[in-house]
């Protein structure tokens, strides 16, 4: 079976509703289709949640109030039977009360997790329903039933595929599976999610708990290109990628693919395709096992990263330094990106900030502190194993009139990075891709 992923443009509207119905059910084979909230409900579901937390109930239900609107009119537009409309207002009538209910209630980041949740239950109920109208057999598997994350927040694969296979076998004779992207349980039973953009991680997590033989990302664009699309340019699709090219560039920012979403598939060995809804024939970007030698593929960069240098002389020919550095990190569930180390110094890029003061704070026992924030990570991937000679060279020219902060390679083949201003960010994608691909 093959699961097929659309994310929040490709269910914008009623008509990209009905394109990706259309699209799903072309093969007339059974497939498991994940889909993402309509697009910009989730951001207005976190603008809700913010007004909640600030106590602005008034700001929470003007957002609420908007979106009703929103979907009401998503509802007359869809649907041909009078029935459907009514079942579907209702069901829609009963979700808005819900938010509503969240204004008079004391707001804690559990609240905030149901509201963000509620993007993905109502597109996925409308689908099921547009589908049903049609006559097509589906069925809607509510994720919270079986996407499940463990105690460090990491989905719980082993168990995913349990509770999945027990569904999958109560429920045979279906042509269309639909399921919810993003939203899970954790391992308290609380309802959680896997981060935004999490429907991709979802639809890998999928194919590999049914050992599926595609995952297919559908988007708004015609494959993963070879720089960012929206600071450079000229770009253009990649047609194929290997597994770890691709996780190297989702997990370094391109957008089009959820940071972490390629490692099951990678570890199933499942192909992932990316697919353009607006043009289903377009040939997208396959991701797969095979390396193309030599070969430098794409660019990618991340933005709102801090750069944080320790300097001790106690760290001369002290085994156990980095060891220390590294646990303040980890105590603070902290992610490093880049690592660089000296004699006497060791530096560092994170991206997340929620606890750089007391990160900083415990560094400073062991050394002088210095740190710079709104830095980028511009990560050019391909075939870039080191007896591979030239690209460094080739990599570095591009970049001859950039301040590099920090330089990182050898952790992986398949990537160098560079550590730079953030405001030198486009400046150096446009020069990269001008070097790597268009001279
Ligand atoms: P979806 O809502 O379908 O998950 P996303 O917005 O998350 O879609 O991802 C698609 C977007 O990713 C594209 O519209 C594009 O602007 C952006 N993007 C960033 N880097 C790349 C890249 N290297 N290749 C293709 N798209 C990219
Ligand atoms: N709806 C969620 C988001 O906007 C998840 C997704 O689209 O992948 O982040
Ligand atoms: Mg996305």
């Amino acid at each position: 079976m093959k699961v097929m992923k659309f994310g929040g443009t490709s269910v914008g509207s009623p008509e990209r509703i009905r394109e990706v119905c259309s699209i799903i059910t072309a093969s007339g084979e059974p497939t498991f289709v994940v889909l993402s909230a309509m697009s910009g409900t989730t951001n207005s579901l976190v603008e809700i949640a913010d007004y909640l937390y600030k106590k602005n109930p008034e700001g929470a239900n003007e957002v609420i109030n908007h979106l009703e609107k929103k979907y009401d009119k998503v509802v007359d537009e869809l649907y041909s039977t009078d029935k459907t409309k009514r079942d579907i207002k209702e069901f829609l009538g009963k979700e808005f009360v819900f938010l509503r209910s969240f204004t008079k209630e004391l707001f804690t980041s559990f609240e905030e997790k149901t509201i963000v949740a509620q993007g993905e239950i109502m597109s996925t109920t409308m689908v099921e329903a547009y589908l049903q109208e049609q006559g097509i057999k589906a069925i809607l598997l509510p994720a919270l039933d079986f996407m499940r994350t463990d105690k460090n927040s990491e989905p719980n694969l082993h168990e995913i595929t349990g509770l999945l296979s027990k569904i999958m076998e109560e429920n045979t004779g279906y042509q269309i599976y639909l399921t919810q992207g993003f939203i899970c349980r954790n391992a308290y039973g609380e309802i959680d999610n896997l981060q935004r953009g999490g429907s991709d991680y979802t639809a890998s997590l999928i194919g590999a708990a049914i050992n599926s033989e595609e995952v297919q990302i559908w988007t708004d664009i015609d494959g993963l290109h070879n720089n960012d699309p929206r600071v450079v340019e000229k770009t253009e699709a990649v047609r194929q990628l290997h597994f770890e090219e691709a996780a190297e560039l989702a997990y370094f920012g391109a957008k089009i693919l959820h940071p972490t979403c390629i490692q099951p598939a990678k570890y199933a060995n499942i192909p992932v395709r990316l697919k353009y809804t607006m043009d289903p024939n377009a040939e997208g970007t396959i991701i797969n096992g095979i390396k193309t030698q030599g070969k430098i593929k794409a660019i990618a960069a991340k933005d709102n990263i801090t750069a944080i240098k320790i300097k001790s002389s106690r760290m001369l020919f002290a085994a156990g330094f980095l060891r220390k550095v590294f646990e303040i990190f980890e105590s603070y569930h902290t992610p490093i990106d880049m690592i660089a180390t000296s004699e006497v110094s060791v530096s560092m890029s994170i991206e997340d900030k929620s606890h750089l003061a007391d990160i900083l704070s415990e560094l400073k026992k062991y050394g002088t502190v210095t740190t710079e924030s709104e830095m980028s990570i511009v990560c050019v991937v391909g075939d870039l194993d080191w007896n591979n000679t030239g690209f460094v060279a080739k990599v570095t020219a591009a970049l001859k009139d950039i301040p590099v902060r920090m330089i990182s390679y050898g952790g992986s083949n398949y990537n160098v990075s560079f550590l730079i201003k953030q405001s030198d960010k486009k400046e150096a994608l446009q020069s990269l891709s001008t070097a790597l691909f268009y001279s």
